[in-house]
């Protein structure tokens, strides 16, 4: 996604906010996708994936919309 936040900043082996350590934090993350043009559509694509930062959702807070998803009956 070309005007996605994170693709403008980078990324690197020693610097991750979207997938950071085992037990690391996520608030650079959420604070950079905050301002991101393409929340919702990265927020689908990354729906499934058990890890990192999608569209400003964390990885437990997109397990809890999956859960409800299925509980109302909406494919996950
Ligand atoms: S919302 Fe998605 S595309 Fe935008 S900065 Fe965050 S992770 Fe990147």
């Amino acid at each position: 996604m070309a005007q996605s936040l994170c693709a403008q900043i980078g990324a690197s082996a020693d610097w991750d906010p979207w997938y950071p350590e085992r037990g690391g934090r996520f608030e650079m993350a959420e604070r950079i996708c905050a301002g991101c043009p393409v929340r919702v559509e990265c927020l689908e694509y990354g729906f499934d994936d058990p890890w990192g930062w999608w569209g400003g959702v964390s990885p437990d807070a997109r397990e809890r919309m999956r859960a409800e998803r299925r509980g109302s009956g909406v494919a996950a």
